[in-house]
Parts: structure tokens; C-alpha cells; sequence
């Protein structure tokens, strides 16, 4: 049924393209997608149907900041001759399976998914989303498991849809496929299950803050250093980070915004260690010399990606990225094709292979 046992194993994950891509998508998730690109089948996707949810009347915005992602991730060091770009609207085998998971799925639950209300709070939804909207979190179960992963590296607030669709793969195997419902997950495949059950890797900082100091750096709330911003932007934005602190004699709280930055970006431990232990003591340390430093260590960080980006702009830029989308969008489908049949073989909907021509 499956073809599991020769092959590396596979990464899936991706991001929706409501803006452009920031540090916070690098210390959650990009990191290990670059790092792992050798040991693992990578497939990334850009989630642009499940833009329409919050963006529903904004398809020339979804269209570009499709394109500006792709070119993100290749600045930031994806390698499209080792991994797969995928555009979810490319694969109609993820809308497919994603009815039948929606199936397998109590509504209460799909409903009670901690990261779906926090998003509705922390995007102003109310009670006036679309059906599309919660919808989406069935639909990223179907993302993932099309491409049968063993391993979905995500920032920490996508742990709570990770772990619905663990359950539906799980649920899946059992209610069609004859595994046991008390298998360990790392049986599923082995007893015959037609998904493996992936575990999440949160990458080194699960939840990056935004320079607001409070939520979540996120592309849809005006609160992030973007992979394309300039040193200038980035000297302008942190130097904006509210700490509340007077003077360079007082007491800093080194679990604030800035002391963060301080740990997710400057490389050496030892001047982390160091600026800690003055900045707690107030030892004459001001904020604007920490800011300094740690804007220096993003410009250092995000100066190369700039400079690979600069060459993806233009007509040009598109032009390539297009080109790559489409050839690895022929690579996914014919993995999940391969997927969706063993899944229809599985519920007895095998009434014949059908083939994409793209
Ligand atoms: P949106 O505001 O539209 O939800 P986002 O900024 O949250 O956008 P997503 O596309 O939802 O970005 O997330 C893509 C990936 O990046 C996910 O794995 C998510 O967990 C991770 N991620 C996003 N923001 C952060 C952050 N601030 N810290 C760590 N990981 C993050
Ligand atoms: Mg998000």
C-alpha cells in the first residue's frame, strides 16, 4: 500500500503568504528547513488557498506576497535542487483529502484548537469569519499528511494544529487502513497505516515577540523585521523597542523584548552571558548600546539573503520563480496522487488512477 520503507524521510511545512516572511519565521521554522535539507525529502509549501481565509478580497496581494515568499525562502538558503516548492493550489489532491479528514474531524474540536481562537482574537475575527476560516485547520492536516512526513519543523504556535493532525492521521489508519488503535505511532506505517503520524520540531525560539514587546512577531500585525529589511530599517525598529527602563544604573529585566533579540541573534554565548549579567546588575549598560549590538547581528544575519534576494528582483525574479514553481508543482503532485489513491484505496473509493497533466 505504501512505499515508505526505501525512501528518506520527508519534511513538509510551509507558510501562508499574508506578507512577507520576518525573523520570527527564521528562528521558528526556517532555520531547521534550511539545515535539514540534506537528510530529509523536503517539501514546502505555500498555503495560498488558506490566504483567501483572511483575504478574501485581496487576490492580486495573495498572488505577489506568493511570489515574494518563494523568493524569501530561496534568499534565506532553500535550495530548489534539493527541496520541493509547492503551491497548495497546484495540488487539488490536498483539497480532496481534506473533505475526507473534515469527515474524521468532531466540529466541536476542530473548533475548540487553541492556535484558531487565538488567531481569531489576535486578528480582530469576532464572530464574522467565513466557514472557510476554521476550515483551514482540516485543510492543513491534509497539507501535511498528502506528502507523508515523518517531520513538520514549525514555530510553537502551530504545535496545537500539529497535534490535529496527528489525531486524524491516527484516526484515519484506524478507522480504514486496520491499524489497531493502540499502536505507537512509530507502528502506524509498518501495520499498514497509510500515514505516517509526524512529530513537530519547534525550532531554537518557539515564539520570536514582535517589536511591540507583547505578541507574536506575525506578518499580519505591523510588528516585524522583515528578511528584506534594510540595516537602516532594522536600526529604526529595534531602536523603536520599548523596555521602560530610565537609565544605565538601573536594573534591567532581562526576559524583556530586547534581551530576547539578544539571545536569538548574537552568535557569541559568552557576550550574550556577559551583556546579561551587567544589563540585570545596571551596570552601566545602556539600552541604546545593547540595540546597537543586537541590530548589527540581524544586519549580519539578514545582509547575504539580501543580497541573494536582490538578484530574484524584477521581471526576472518572477519569471524564475514561476518557472521553478511549476516544475516542482508536476514533482508534488505526483506524490501526492500516489497518497490520495492509497487513501481512496483504503476507504474503497478505488474506481480508477487518474492522472494530472499540468
Ligand atoms: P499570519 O500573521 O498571517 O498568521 P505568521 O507571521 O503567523 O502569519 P505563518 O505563515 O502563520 O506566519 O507561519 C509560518 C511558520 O512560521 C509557522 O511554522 C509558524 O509557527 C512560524 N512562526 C510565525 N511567526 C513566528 C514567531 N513569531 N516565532 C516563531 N515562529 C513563528
Ligand atoms: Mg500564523
Amino acid at each position: 500500500m505504501n512505499n515508505l520503507v526505501e525512501r528518506r524521510p520527508r519534511i513538509l511545512t510551509g507558510d501562508t503568504p499574508t506578507g512577507r516572511l520576518h525573523l520570527g519565521h527564521w528562528v521558528g521554522s526556517l532555520e531547521n528547513r534550511i539545515r535539514l535539507q540534506d537528510d530529509y525529502e523536503c517539501f514546502f509549501l505555500i498555503a495560498n488557498m488558506h490566504a483567501f481565509t483572511t483575504r478574501v478580497d485581496k487576490p492580486e496581494d495573495i498572488r505577489r506576497d506568493t511570489l515574494e515568499i518563494a523568493k524569501d525562502w530561496l534568499a534565506a538558503g532553500i535550495d530548489p535542487e534539493r527541496s520541493t516548492l509547492v503551491l497548495q493550489t497546484e495540488i487539488p489532491a490536498i483539497a480532496e483529502l481534506s473533505w475526507y479528514f473534515a469527515m474524521l474531524l468532531p466540529f466541536n474540536r476542530v473548533m475548540r484548537n487553541p492556535t484558531l481562537k487565538t488567531e481569531i482574537e489576535l486578528k480582530g475575527l469576532g464572530d464574522h469569519y467565513s466557514f472557510g476560516f476554521p476550515l483551514y485547520a482540516v485543510g492543513q492536516c491534509a497539507d501535511i499528511l498528502i506528502f507523508r512526513p515523518e517531520l513538520v519543523p514549525v514555530g510553537e504556535d502551530q504545535v496545537a494544529h500539529i497535534e490535529m493532525c496527528r489525531e486524524v492521521g491516527r484516526r484515519f489508519n484506524w478507522t480504514y487502513a486496520g491499524v489497531d488503535p493502540q499502536a505507537q505511532d512509530e507502528d502506524h506505517v509498518p501495520l499498514g497505516g497509510v500515514f505516517p503520524i509526524p512529530r513537530a520540531l519547534v525550532g531554537r525560539v518557539g515564539r520570536l515577540v514582535g517589536t511591540d514587546g507583547k505578541s507574536k512577531m506575525s506578518k499580519s500585525l505591523g510588528n516585524a523585521i522583515f528578511l528584506t529589511d534594510t540595516a537602516k530599517e532594522i536600526k529604526k525598529k529595534i531602536s523603536a523597542l520599548y523596555t521602560g527602563r530610565q537609565t544605565m544604573t538601573e536594573p534591567g529585566d532581562i526576559n524583556n523584548a530586547l534581551f530576547q533579540y539578544v539571545r536569538a541573534f548574537i552568535k557569541n554565548p559568552a557576550r550574550v552571558a556577559e551583556l546579561e549579567t551587567k544589563y540585570a546588575a545596571g551596570d552601566n549598560l545602556g539600552d541604546g548600546h545593547v540595540k546597537a549590538e543586537v541590530a548589527a547581528a540581524i544586519d549580519e544575519l539578514l545582509g547575504p539573503m539580501r543580497e541573494r534576494r536582490a538578484a530574484l528582483e524584477g521581471e526576472g525574479g518572477d519569471k524564475r520563480v514561476l518557472e521553478i514553481l511549476r516544475a516542482h508543482c508536476a514533482k508534488a503532485n505526483a506524490v501526492a496522487e500516489e497518497t490520495l489513491y492509497a487513501a481512496k484505496q483504503a476507504m474503497k473509493l478505488d474506481f480508477g488512477r487518474r492522472s494530472l497533466l499540468f
